[in-house]
């Protein structure tokens, strides 16, 4: 399919872009790599009155470390994210998601800012940036707003940007050294959306699991961060008595929907499987001990 008419604009600030989103009274878009973006477009899914390119606005396409939070900027593309030594030092387990995300060529193009404001439920980026407790960095005329990301993803494909507002950046603690992590996703096909994933983040203090994160994505309207499930595994010493208990509760606890993909029982089933391998790996790691401790 063609896609509707549209005008473009390629701005080189950040403030010009911003202006122009406000004079398109919520029918303009950001386009950032387009991967997402220009299939809605062609599909006649979306059609936006002018597309406000961001790409050549200096200085957006960075990663910088400012105190402990890693600063990933609007035009930062997924190749970029998956080989930078500040990502693969800081947040290890964004470095091993990254892997999984499609394909060269849609990973040449796309960008995490721009998958976290597509808000895709079974996308990595948003993922990462919910259940690590990222920052989301969003510009309009009245300035900076910076919006936590258990506030930001809304429902699926819904962010909570105003119409007139674009993300800049997005931020996220660096995990503490001596943390472990876990990611472990199914898909039919590698680089194919996941049907379900878990990751976690933890620390081993005197034998016992401290600080646990759990996260997923595939299984929900929004990429998910599961409080409940961190309740059962900190202070416990990981046991497989301690994974049943996990492997239970996400079965009472996840409502995924059934596709043509899978079932919601094979994906709570699925949960579960990649629960114990994500936490058993962390826990591993976490003990210095290699991920079959
Ligand atoms: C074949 C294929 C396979 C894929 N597989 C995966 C996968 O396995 N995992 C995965 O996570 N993703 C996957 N994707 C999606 C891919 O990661 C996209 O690149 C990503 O979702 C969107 O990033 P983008 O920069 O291309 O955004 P765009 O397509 O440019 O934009 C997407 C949406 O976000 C908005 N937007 C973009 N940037 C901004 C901004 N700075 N401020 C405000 N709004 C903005 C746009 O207006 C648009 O609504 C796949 C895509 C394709 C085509």
């Amino acid at each position: 399919m063609k896609p509707a008419q549209f005008d473009y604009a390629a701005p080189k600030t950040i403030e010009e872009a911003a202006a122009l989103l406000a004079a398109s009274n919520g029918d303009g878009k950001i386009i950032a790599g387009g991967q997402s973006l220009m299939p809605m477009i062609n599909f006649r899914l979306v059609k936006p009155a002018i597309l406000i390119d961001i790409n050549r606005i200096e200085g957006l396409d960075r990663i910088e470390l400012e105190g402990n939070r890693v600063r990933i900027g609007a035009t930062v593309r997924h190749c970029r994210t998956a080989t930078d030594p500040l990502i693969s030092e800081h947040l290890p387990v964004v470095h091993e998601a990254m892997h999984h995300v499609a394909h060269m060529t849609v990973r040449n193009r796309g960008t995490f800012c721009g998958s976290v404001a597509h808000a895709d439920p079974a996308a990595e980026m948003p993922m990462m940036t919910r259940f690590l407790d990222g920052t989301i960095v969003a510009f309009s005329v009245r300035g900076e707003r910076r919006i936590p990301a258990a506030e930001f993803f809304v429902g699926s494909l819904v962010n909570s940007l105003e119409p007139d507002e674009l993300v800049t950046a997005v931020e996220i603690d660096a995990i503490p050294p001596d943390a472990g992590w876990g990611f472990e996703e199914f898909a039919k096909r590698h680089g194919d959306f996941a049907l379900a994933c878990f990751a976690t983040t933890l620390r081993a203090v005197g034998g016992r699991a401290k600080d646990v994160r759990v996260g997923m994505m595939g299984v929900g309207e929004t990429p998910m961060r599961l409080r409940e499930i961190e309740d059962i595994v900190d202070g416990t010493d990981v046991s497989d008595m301690m994974l049943d208990e996990v492997a239970k509760r996400l079965t009472d606890i996840l409502t995924p929907n059934t596709d043509i993909h899978a079932s919601a029982d094979y994906r709570r089933h699925l949960s579960g499987v990649l629960a114990r391998r994500a936490l058993r790996a962390a826990w591993g790691r976490a003990n210095g001990k290699g991920l079959d401790a």
